[in-house]
């Protein structure tokens, strides 16, 4: 994979490389970086917001996330609101901290961390860089981690899983040859992957194709409802050309 050129805030770090961070409540600057952010969510963020809030998909979606689709953009993009409190500040940030802690977005779990990650065909590349805001004065506290430890210490796990099957609509190999989804087939992207609990409701109700092969288990069970969605998905835009 040819390397980028990085922002200068930015440095590569490999998987075993270790670096100095620590994030806790008495530290300075807590919480500074919940404000004046672009956060984009995954289908599994939203997922997780989902059970953080207890609020149907389609609630959620209207309450709390903005969706964006520039000309040049293949699918939409859905971040999630700020407030208007002069701060731009999340929605889900208070004095004490996170509100929606154990179901955080997945950058927010991993910053200052970044890692991405390049689909060809059935090739995975995935790298790693830290984010040096001088604003975050976590890389001055004397905690050793490692992009592994750290990553597990976050629960980044299936987030990642998630991040990595979304790829392979994302960055579908007809994606890089030039296919653009249609309308209809953007708009099923966003209802199966951002408005899964209505996704769910239309597949029961034998609205959409795909019921008769779906497992009972995607109809009591969240991640494997979403990892059919993904499946589905990639079925409905890149199949049926
Ligand atoms: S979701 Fe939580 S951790 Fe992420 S920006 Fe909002 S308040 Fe901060
Ligand atoms: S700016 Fe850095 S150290 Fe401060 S709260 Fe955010 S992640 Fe933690």
């Amino acid at each position: 994979m040819a390397q980028q050129k990085l922002p200068d805030q930015v440095v590569r770090i490999g998987p075993d490389e270790s670096f100095a961070f620590s994030c806790h409540r008495q530290i300075a600057c807590f919480t500074r970086c919940c404000r004046e952010l672009e956060l984009a969510l995954s289908p599994y963020d939203v997922l997780r917001l989902r059970k953080a809030t207890g609020l149907h998909s389609s609630e959620l979606l209207e309450r709390y996330l903005i969706a964006e689709q520039h000309p040049e953009d293949i699918f939409p993009r859905f971040y999630l609101s700020m407030v208007d409190d002069g701060k731009a500040s999340c929605v889900f940030v208070c004095e004490q901290g996170c509100t929606v802690y154990q179901h955080r977005p997945g950058a927010c779990r991993s910053y200052p961390l970044g890692r991405a990650a390049s689909r060809e065909k059935e090739r995975l590349d995935v790298f790693f860089v830290l984010l040096h805001e001088p604003h975050c004065l976590g890389f001055a506290e004397h905690t050793i981690q490692t992009v592994s430890s750290f990553s597990h210490s976050q629960g980044l796990e299936p987030y990642n899983r998630f991040n990595d099957l979304f790829t392979s609509i994302t960055q579908h190999e007809k994606i890089r040859q030039g296919l653009r989804p249609r309308p209809d087939q953007v708009q099923a992207y966003t209802l199966a992957l951002y408005d899964i609990d209505t996704f769910r409701t239309r597949l029961q109700e034998g609205a959409l194709a795909g019921r008769e092969n779906a497992p009972e288990t995607i109809f009591s069970d969240d991640e494997e409802l979403l990892g059919y969605a993904l499946k589905w998905v990639e079925e409905e835009i890149f199949s049926t050309r």
